[in-house]
């Protein structure tokens, strides 16, 4: 997978369609991530405790990493990468559109 934890990403299908956000967890078995502010789920929670509040949540549900494109901070959109080699052999991904660096945080 191209994505990584931390990455931005741009959501390109689904009803989230153009959200952005950060990646707060990849699940690389799956293909999944978990991004934020991203393909919220309702919850419908009872109250167990005494006095606890029961009702309606809203949680970010982990979706396909098909549904998303890096965003280039160049291009200020989502972009497809490609890997590059660099001359000490580390992997580096970049911008096809502006050949930009787009860095592991
Ligand atoms: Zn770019």
């Amino acid at each position: 997978m191209r994505i990584a934890k931390n990455d931005i990403v741009e959501v390109i299908a689904g009803n989230d369609r153009g959200k952005r956000g950060k990646v707060l967890k990849v699940f690389p078995e799956t293909n999944l991530l978990l991004v934020e502010g991203v393909n919220f789920i309702h919850r419908h929670t009872r109250p167990r405790k005494q006095g606890a509040q029961g009702g309606i949540i809203e949680k970010e549900a982990p979706m396909n990493a098909s549904n998303v494109m890096l965003v280039c901070t160049k291009c200020n959109r989502g972009v497809r990468v490609r890997t590059k080699v660099l001359t000490d052999k580390s992997k580096s991904r970049v911008c096809t559109k502006c050949g930009e660096m787009i860095e592991r945080k």
